[in-house]
């Protein structure tokens, strides 16, 4: 059983009461940490305040972070050596410590590698040669098809009826593909990608359509220098304006069919892992974003002094702010367990990052609104950090998935997958 011999002030790290982190782990950390504080602050910073077209400016310093992230020796490619075991405690820690420096350069600096990472994967050396030194983004999502994207079984298709086919459309055949359409505006680092990983809807001869009413799928690799593709104006957001985001557009684009890296059979499997993965990293982001909101309400509580004494002596404060610390550790700990399963023989599931990412997004938005209250009126002036923190978490409600679109599709997997006597099925077999 526990026994004390003295009794101490807890010894708290840089994420509170993690305990047994290895020596690798805590390198990782306070690599980031720094990197975070020393280049993601102060860049984001300058960025915040820039319009859209601004950021992607040659003259914006979002060019000289992006250089920088190379030289943190973190991207995806170098992770992935790291193989599961490491993996899946490392990758929440180094999500997390981007986010505490800046939610939208951390979605830069990753989603700019998406592409990379899918080549990588395939492992056809003409396309790793092609791609894998290509900034990327990812297409997924189209002006008539967002949730509808993510509701690949079609849980919540209405009886009846059919999925939007979508503004951009795959046809496939055996000598060449042919893409036409255009994204939605929330594309993030279109505005400066050399090329797309894209899965979209896909004719293959018979059609988009499933008998289901969902939609045949492609995942292509597309180097957007081709005739035919063309950008749409950068669009303007309420938070993580660091990240430049916008629309792409392809007019009858002609590609050859090595660019197709997975077909109408493989395309929900490559989804479901893309998409696993992404909620999953929102999470750890929004997690940091928490933790930075919970340190700035902090010490301003030290400092600032109401009713003759600073704000962290009076009661209801002390509470408040440990009511924002115990939600951050729970958004930590919810991480941790997501990332252990998906990285486990049983994962990875869309399940365990969205119980991950819903859960660190209702944290962070509680922590994030209680900084700004704590802060009093200088919580929403733009001269104070607090407000922004708000701002940017909410794309992270949205990115990757709407957290109820989300929460839906937890719903249907969970109850699919959980039976009352405790041994999951995992089959699909009852809902
Ligand atoms: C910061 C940011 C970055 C992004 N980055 C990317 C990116 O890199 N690549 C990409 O492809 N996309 C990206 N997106 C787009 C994002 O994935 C979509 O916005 C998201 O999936 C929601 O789709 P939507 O906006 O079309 O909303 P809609 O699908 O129109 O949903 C609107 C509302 O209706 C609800 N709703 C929808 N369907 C149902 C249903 N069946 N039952 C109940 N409620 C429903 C939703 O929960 C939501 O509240 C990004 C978005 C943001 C904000």
């Amino acid at each position: 059983m526990l026994s004390v011999n003295e009794v101490k002030n807890p010894y708290l790290g840089v994420s509170g009461l993690d305990s047994d982190l290895s020596a690798e782990e805590r390198e990782f950390q306070a690599r980031v940490r720094r990197f975070a504080l020393d280049v993601m602050r102060p860049t984001s910073a300058q960025l915040d305040k820039m319009t859209a077209q601004e950021l992607i400016d040659p003259s914006s310093p979002l060019w000289k972070y992006l250089q920088s992230f190379e030289e943190l020796g973190i991207a995806p490619s170098v992770l992935i050596q790291l193989g599961p075991e490491r993996l899946k405690r490392i990758l929440p820690i180094v999500f997390e410590e981007l986010g505490y420096g800046d939610a939208g350069l951390a979605v830069a600096a990753f989603i700019s590698k998406r592409a990379e990472f899918a080549v990588r994967a395939n492992g056809d050396p003409e396309l790793i040669k092609e791609f894998g030194h290509l900034r990327g983004c990812w297409i997924a999502t189209y002006p008539d098809r967002g949730s509808d994207v993510i509701d690949y079984s079609g849980f919540e298709l209405a009886a009846g009826s059919t999925q939007s086919v979508a503004t951009l459309q795959a046809k496939v055949s055996s000598s060449e593909i042919v893409l036409t359409g255009r994204s939605s505006e929330w594309i993030a680092c279109a505005p400066i990608a050399e090329c797309a990983l894209i899965h979209c809807p896909a004719d293959y001869g018979d059609g988009p359509l499933r008998p289901d009413g969902g939609v045949f799928g492609a995942v292509l690799v597309v180097p957007l220098d081709l005739p035919g593709v063309s950008r749409g104006t950068p669009s303007e957001m309420i938070g993580q304006r660091c990240l430049p985001i916008g629309s792409i557009k392809f007019d009858d684009v002609r590609l050859p069919t090595k660019y197709l890296l997975h077909g109408k059979e493989e395309y929900h499997a490559s989804m479901f892992g893309v998409l696993t993965a992404a909620v999953m990293s929102i999470g750890a982001i929004a997690t940091g974003v928490a933790t930075a909101a919970f340190e700035r309400a902090l010490e301003y509580s030290r400092e600032r002094r109401q009713g003759g004494v600073p704000l962290v002596r009076h009661q209801l404060v002390r509470w408040r702010l440990y009511e924002m610390w115990r939600k951050v550790e729970v958004s930590r700990a919810m991480l941790r367990r997501a990332a252990a399963f998906n990285f486990s023989a049983e994962g990875p599931h869309l399940l365990a990052s969205i119980t991950a990412k819903t859960t660190a997004i209702e944290a962070a938005t509680d922590v994030a609104l209680e900084a700004i209250r704590i802060f009093g009126a200088n919580g929403v002036g733009r001269q104070y950090p607090v407000e922004k923190l708000l701002r940017d978490i909410q794309g992270c409600t949205i990115q990757s998935g709407e957290d109820h679109t989300l929460g839906l599709q937890a719903a249907n997997w969970l109850l699919r997958g959980y039976q009352p006597s405790g041994h999951g099925s995992g089959d699909g077999a009852r809902a």
